[in-house]
């Protein structure tokens, strides 16, 4: 970074960031667990990456699992992660090792001392080190089935509504009767049920709700009668329906999202959804695109649509909704290591296309607090990077750029989830 992006990366790490999206594991279940360097590559993130570079499952078990001595695990593992240690999801955790732990790299020769440094590091209070002290993060939504506690002095809940918008069977709603302690009998009591479900998460205070479809189909959600939906529901009950992908499948799934859609809206929910790649590998680009959402945005206009991952890489795409309906918002997660410059090259665009309060800039989307550093260090350089551009270009000062970065790292998540502190 040249010296004004750095003097801006200095300034903008000083915000505190309101983390939009993560998986991270309760703090004692991570020290139980005491991953070594390379166990961070199991994630299925950077294990995409080295899947795709040519490793076998085989290989990748006896490489990222304990078992053989590291150097031998090692001596598998280098063979591919020498063409996959340039990628964003490599070079977070790189980052993380970097700056927490001081190894400027990842080696034969550090691959042990990490390690070590690693075990010697994850103690109780050290999320509190990492996350708040070094990374600043003000709070870090995180994604979840159903509603369960979390620490809430670090973490804010995001259960997901999946379980009762993408049903398969009979079976399923019987789950949702005994954990939920309700009777469902027809597709009416089904949707009363969700719109109790989110009456109870807000009354519990989680940032919204979550729904995933898009790894499994398009999100061209259509209106559909209630009755020709409640025929298809009576079916499924009698054990006489064709399954989530058939024709009747998707007539359900379509009037189900709609209903969770105006439950959380009428609770006064976020509604976020999974928008964008799919993770793993071979996976299908269907459900990418976000254009197909607008009928949805069109009918919900007081909702809150959170586009998690901004449609990437339909970034363009996500842009023009996020420019042209006021109830999407555009949220970075994950993105800033799927392609850090192209976040950037993205972010550049926004800012002159976008009004800067819909934009949410950072979400980790990782497990490791390590990662979730080098992700967030990734994506202030990225902020900086882009917002020093704009000055050298003449476009804005200084001091409205900082206006930008305080919106997009804080000030909008936090009114997008209802953080107040
Ligand atoms: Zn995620």
């Amino acid at each position: 970074m040249d010296t004004l992006s750095q003097e801006l990366f200095d300034e903008i790490s000083k915000i505190p960031c309101v983390n939009s999206h993560s998986h991270i594991s309760p703090e004692i279940d991570r020290i139980a667990e005491a991953p070594d360097a390379l166990a961070f590559f199991k994630h299925a993130y950077p294990a995409s990456d080295l899947v795709s570079a040519g490793m076998t499952n085989e290989q990748m078990k006896t490489a990222l699992e304990p078992g053989l001595p590291l150097a031998e695990r090692w001596t598998i593992f280098e063979p591919y992660f020498r063409f996959t240690r340039l990628t964003g999801y490599s070079q977070c955790i790189i980052e993380g090792f970097r700056d927490l732990l001081g190894f400027s790299d990842l080696t034969a020769e550090t691959v042990e001392p990490i390690s070590d440094a690693l075990r010697e590091h994850s103690k109780p209070g050290f999320y509190h080190e990492v996350l708040q002290r070094r990374s600043n993060i003000a709070l870090t939504v995180i994604n979840m089935e159903d509603l369960i506690e979390v620490d809430r002095t670090l973490f804010l809940p995001l259960p997901r509504l999946n379980r009762f918008s993408m049903l398969h069977s009979a079976d399923q709603v019987q789950a949702i009767e005994k954990d939920y302690d309700v009777s469902i009998t027809n597709l009416a009591e089904h949707v009363e049920v969700i719109r109790q479900v989110c009456r109870d998460w807000k009354r519990a205070t989680v940032a919204g709700v979550k729904m995933s479809q898009s790894y499994h189909r398009c999100m061209d959600f259509t209106a559909r009668q209630k009755e020709d939906a409640a025929r298809v529901f009576d079916g499924l009950m009698r054990g006489e329906y064709a399954g989530l992908e058939s024709e009747e499948g998707v007539l359900l799934e379509d009037y189900l999202v709609f209903e969770c859609c105006r439950a959380a809206s009428d609770a006064d929910l976020t509604i976020q959804f999974h928008q964008g790649i799919r993770a793993g590998n071979y996976g299908s680009m269907e459900g990418c695109t976000p254009a197909p959402l607008t009928e949805l945005f069109q009918a919900f206009r007081e909702a809150r649509f959170d586009l998690s991952h901004a449609g990437y890489p339909y970034l363009r795409e996500g842009a023009v909704l996020g420019k042209t309906f006021s109830n999407v918002y555009l949220n970075m997660s994950w993105i800033h290591i799927i392609s850090p410059i192209g976040s950037r090259l993205d972010l550049r665009e926004w800012f002159q296309m976008v009004p800067y309060n819909k934009i949410i800039a950072f979400g980790d989307d990782l497990q490791h607090v390590e990662a979730v550093y080098g992700h967030l260090k990734m994506a202030r350089q990225n902020f900086a990077i882009a917002l020093a551009e704009m000055i050298r270009e003449g476009l804005v000062s200084e001091s409205l750029v900082l206006d930008v970065a305080q919106a997009a790292f804080h000030d909008n998540p936090a009114k997008v989830y209802g953080v107040s502190d």
